[in-house]
């Protein structure tokens, strides 16, 4: 009751912009899917904007019009949300869609991305997912460039995983 409190607060002097950082954490499905409609309907009335971080695939997908995917701080893949949770295109992105448990069939492991995240005061040089990316190789020592590598899709790798190279992947 207290984050829906907070949440019709932050709604109330009708702001451009929200930014919610993981405001339904915590919450049982029932009451998180009563907020999340109630977010997206005061949001459409008052024509406010808002930034909701999360770690939740499912929220995003039944929230957000566009996605932007971090890794060690900094975003590396932006999109719509639908081409990108169908069709995700850095390997990180791919990783996370690919360890959402009913994406596995019964009886089969789970499948996980390799290793650890980075310690973010210490990072490697080059891309931050070096270390765990399948996909790797020498010129990824160097820092991937952020840009637009399909309409719509803005991707910071040296390698995105493409429909005919997704057999590749992580
Ligand atoms: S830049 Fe290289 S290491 Fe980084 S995600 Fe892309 S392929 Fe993997």
């Amino acid at each position: 009751m207290r984050q829906r409190v907070a949440i019709a607060i932050a709604l109330l002097h009708r702001p451009e912009l929200i930014v919610a950082d993981e405001p339904t954490t915590a919450l049982d499905v029932t009451i998180q899917a009563q907020i999340l409609a109630e977010v997206q309907k005061l949001c459409a009335e008052t024509g406010t904007a808002m930034i909701w971080i999360t770690h939740d695939l499912s929220v995003v997908a039944g929230l957000a019009d566009d996605i932007a995917v971090m890794y060690a701080g900094r975003v590396v893949e932006k999109g719509e949300v639908a081409p990108v949770l169908d069709m995700p295109l850095h390997p990180y992105t791919a990783g996370l869609i690919g360890s959402v448990p009913s994406r596995n069939k019964r009886g089969e492991p789970l499948k996980q991305i390799p290793g650890m995240t980075p310690n973010i005061l210490r990072l490697p040089p080059g891309c931050a997912f070096r270390a765990r990316c399948s996909r790797a190789t020498e010129v990824c020592k160097q820092e991937p460039p952020f840009g637009e590598v399909a309409p719509g899709r803005e991707v910071r790798c040296f390698h995105p995983l493409f429909p005919e190279t997704k057999g590749e992947a992580a």
